[in-house]
């Protein structure tokens, strides 16, 4: 065998800087995940040797491709569209579509990077992908977005397969996409096959996907809890955003006994001191999702809130936080202020919400805090789930999949603390979760030899 080059950890990162210029979110990503990796290789000659870092952080492909369609109008827009297979060693490519005006090559590659720890994590076959397009789905007609998504799968379709690569949905991406998009699938292939989860219940869906990613960081956030012997009951909650992830994450916090005082979106933050209970969830769901309305407008339906315009909500204070919004949307300072204001715990439901000056923040106070590739991989093992279900042509109970839902998140919970607990009460998970799921690709990986 030759002799391996060793290279320390800023010489790696000078070198994923060098060969991805202009991607700060994938540099970010793949930085925070080496940090862990590095340490833990120091004595595990064949990961070096094996360059395994170095190929994980590069992806097995990313096809970009255009996107035509025609708006109301009859004008004929461009977008561009991406699918970032990143790793396919434990299973087929899995991960979701984002449309939003933010996405770019650089996006889609951290959360495919991130994508395939977590899905390791879940314990099920499932490798890292993710995709998207720079579409903006605000303010589109239902037709607009309809011919859109038939426009971005005309192209998608031959590099996706229900053994092969398996997307779902994202942000700007809910049942009604999935839905446009299967159906333009299964059109172009005449083929009804489990290419996409998150499919409506009538055709090939599963129960509660969409509650999963909220309902299971919550899950998540309750397992830390009780390594302090506590648990949510009468526990405020800080929550950001207020789509799939952030609504489901404020029902189950309500479930479970604790009271939710804050949700946002890309406007501001609504801050409502008596609590947003079940029957105000219920209003932004509908007043977000289904009538694409502003998270301002809550303080019409409900007066004694207040808006708090182009804030994010980390300035109120409360016994636990969930960033379920976007990335990087709480930063250090933010860090500082939540810990100065007693916060206890920290799940986060988005992906990458917490910068690395953040992540520093909180791993120095040795608070709680969880990344989202162990908090929020409660959609994608749903998902996982789906998947299975479609193989066997079945479709298993609500209770069934809210105990595999908890069992996965109690199993993530468990594999963090293998390699993330540091003594004294301490456990770091970001550290645990990127060390387990390393280590499951690393291992699937050695056995395929240099491929
Ligand atoms: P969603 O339903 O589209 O909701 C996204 C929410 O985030 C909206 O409230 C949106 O506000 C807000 N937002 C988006 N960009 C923002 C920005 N730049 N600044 C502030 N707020 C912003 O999406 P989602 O499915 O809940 O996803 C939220 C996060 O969870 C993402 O990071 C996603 O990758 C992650 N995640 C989702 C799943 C899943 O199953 N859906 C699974 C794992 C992880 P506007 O309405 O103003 O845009």
């Amino acid at each position: 065998m030759a002799v391996s080059d060793h290279v320390d950890l800023p010489t790696f990162m000078e070198g994923v800087k060098k060969r991805n210029p202009y991607q700060p979110e994938f540099v970010q990503a793949v930085q925070e995940v080496a940090e862990d990796i590095f340490e833990f290789m120091q004595d595990k000659e064949e990961y070096h040797s094996q360059q395994i870092l170095r190929r994980i952080a590069e992806p097995d492909r990313v096809v970009s491709f255009r996107v035509c369609w025609e708006d109301d109008k009859g004008n004929i827009r461009v977008q561009r569209g991406w699918r970032v297979q990143n790793n396919n060693a434990i299973g087929p490519y899995k991960g979701g579509i984002r449309f939003h005006p933010s996405v770019t090559e650089s996006v889609l590659k951290f959360l495919a990077f991130e994508q395939t720890f977590k899905n390791a994590l879940t314990g099920l076959p499932m490798g890292g992908g993710k995709g998207g397009s720079n579409f903006n789905p605000k303010g589109k007609s239902v037709r607009e977005i309809m011919r859109f998504c038939q426009s971005f799968m005309t192209e998608l379709y031959r590099h996706i397969g229900a053994d092969v690569d398996v997307p779902a949905g994202d942000i700007g991406v809910g049942g009604r996409e999935i839905g446009f998009m299967f159906g333009q699938y299964k059109r172009i292939t005449n083929n009804f096959t489990g290419v996409l989860t998150g499919k409506g219940l009538e055709w090939g869906g599963s129960l509660i996907r969409t509650e999963a990613t909220g309902y299971g960081a919550v899950y998540f956030l309750a397992n830390m809890l009780a390594t302090k012997g506590e648990d949510l009951t009468g526990k405020t909650a800080v929550i950001s955003g207020s789509g799939n992830v952030a609504t489901h994450a404020a029902e189950k916090i309500v479930q479970l006994g604790g009271k939710v005082l804050t949700l946002s979106d890309s406007g501001g933050y609504i801050h409502d001191p008596d609590g947003i209970d079940q029957e105000k969830i219920d209003w932004v769901k509908t007043h977000k999702t289904h009538r694409r309305g502003r998270i301002e407008e809550y303080v019409e339906a409900f007066p004694k809130a207040s808006f708090h315009a182009g804030k994010t909500p980390w300035g109120v204070p409360c016994d636990v936080a969930l960033p379920c919004a976007t990335q990087n949307e709480l930063l250090g300072d933010d860090a500082r202020m939540l810990i100065a204001n007693g916060c206890k715990a920290v799940a986060e439901g988005a992906n990458m919400p917490t910068d690395l000056d953040g992540v520093h923040v909180f791993k120095a106070a040795k608070i709680l805090y969880a990344p989202g590739k162990a908090s929020n991989a409660g959609g994608v093992a749903v998902s996982g789930l789906e998947m299975s279900q479609n193989s066997e042509r079945r479709s298993w109970k609500e209770e069934e999949l809210q105990q595999m839902l908890k069992d996965i998140m109690a199993g993530i919970h468990k594999s963090c603390l293998a390699y993330g607990d540091q003594g004294g009460g301490y456990i770091d998970y970001v550290k645990g979760a990127n060390i387990a799921g390393f280590k499951k690709v690393a291992d699937a990986m050695l056995a395929f030899g240099v491929v």
